[in-house]
């Protein structure tokens, strides 16, 4: 099963000091910042899932790229604007649309030959067709007698929208000679619609179909719907899952027909996530935070309302810091770091009825970074734990990621076609 990472221009700074906190004054991040699969001598990841969404900006949700950036990778092609050839192994491209960032408009912003010239012109290596997501799931209307009026008359139109776009873009991809591999997109609100879907999708000739639409839906749900298409699935189907946020089902997934899927949980937990921010083999760590002063703005508020004092708010942080560097040296027990720590923490959220102590205990009792053979955490030592900063957050990403991919190695899910048709002659 493979494992495409979003791109979201996520990148670090080589030169970042972390003991003093400074960049190279030498930087430049076109230049010297790097992607994940540049950090690490052994693979992260299968591929990068680009979206069109992301690039263009849509709406309220803007560009994660800059003008310059979108004219750079137009004019060098993806791989060479991701320097690909840098990544450990081969890496795949997979261009979409991003049909979530336009997903409360009436139909998709992009024509068909704005969205394969987009593909096209990347140099993707898939290209997914454009689609238009149906966030309600509505099983309800597959049980028998179940009325027309079960499913809003705007899903089923979405769903066919859906599809003739698939059509068109399948007849344009022929009629260009486009040499990306298409993917054609499902989308539906049932397990039924959703295999409806996969069926119309192989008659009109993919044999490659990513499933839309299925971020909201919970495991058993997702699992319902792979059961229902995989009735109507033809022998050479692969699937791709668009946007994976829980990964325990990986190995039913794979079973299912999931050739291929698409997650930025491993990276955004890292700094998103209450508690699971730190990927370990057998459990995900709490991060110990020890935010800046000076990038807080709560913090912030609370020194220009004269509630805290600066000079206290920076004292503690400092504290924090040297605890850490301390206990990293075996000079500080746990208990003592996890006191410093949760005093620097009533001052910038007093409020909070988070209590991070147990959490802090077992991440410094385990002190798993240690242990990881990863770059980034043998770089960084415990500064991969602090969730302060972009620079640090995001390595810790970086790790999440690596470690993810370890452990998907590990299930041993073969999702070739040779191997899924042997599974079914066995039955
Ligand atoms: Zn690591």
């Amino acid at each position: 099963m493979k494992f495409f990472l979003p791109d979201s221009q996520d990148l670090v700074d080589p030169t970042f000091d972390f003991e003093r906190e400074r960049r190279s004054v030498t930087r430049q991040r076109q230049r010297d910042d790097l992607y994940a699969h540049e950090v690490f001598s052994t693979p992260a990841f299968d591929g990068l899932l680009v979206s069109k969404g992301i690039v263009d900006g849509f709406g309220a949700l803007g560009s994660r790229y800059t003008l310059a950036q979108r004219h750079r990778l137009q004019r060098l092609g993806a791989p060479q604007f991701f320097r690909v050839d840098r990544a450990p192994n081969p890496l795949k491209l997979m261009g979409d649309c991003g049909a979530f960032t336009y997903v409360h408009e009436e139909e998709p912003p992009y024509s068909i030959d704005e969205v394969l010239e987009f593909y096209e012109g990347s140099r993707f290596d898939y290209g997914v067709s454009l689609d238009h997501i149906i966030l309600e799931y509505i099983p309800s209307a597959d049980e028998p007698g179940a009325s027309k009026d079960a499913v809003p008359e705007p899903l089923r139109r979405r769903q066919e929208l859906t599809l003739e776009l698939a059509r068109d873009f399948l007849r344009e991809h022929k009629a260009g000679r486009h040499s990306f591999e298409p993917l054609g997109v499902a989308q539906g609100w049932s397990p039924k619609s959703y295999a409806a879907s996969v069926k119309a999708l192989q008659k009109m000739g993919y044999d490659y179909i990513a499933l839309g639409g299925m971020v909201p839906l919970k495991s058993p749900e997702i699992l319902a719907c792979l059961v229902e298409i995989d009735k109507v699935r033809g022998p050479g189907t692969r699937l791709h899952l668009l946007g994976v946020t829980r990964t325990e089902h990986l190995p039913e997934f794979s079973r299912l027909g999931i050739a291929s899927f698409d997650s930025t949980s491993p990276l955004r937990q890292a700094f998103k996530d209450d508690r699971d921010n730190y990927y370990a083999d057998g459990h995900k760590y709490t991060a110990l935070r020890i935010p800046q002063v000076e990038g807080n703005p709560r913090l912030q508020r609370d020194i220009s309302s004269g509630k805290v004092s600066q000079e206290n708010a920076r004292r503690m942080e400092q504290a924090s810091l040297e605890a850490m560097r301390l206990f990293e040296e075996g000079r500080r027990t746990v208990s003592q770091v996890v006191e410093v720590l949760l005093e620097y923490e009533r001052l910038y959220d007093k409020d909070s009825k988070k209590d991070h102590a147990a959490a802090y205990e077992k991440t410094l009792t385990d002190a798993p970074w240690r242990r990881c053979p990863c770059e980034v955490c043998k770089a960084l030592k415990h500064h991969v734990i602090l969730f302060r900063g972009a620079e640090r957050n995001r390595r810790r990403g970086f790790h999440n990621i690596w470690t993810f991919y370890r452990q998907l190695q590990g299930l041993g899910l073969d999702t070739s076609v040779a191997h899924r048709l042997k599974a079914r002659a066995r039955g």
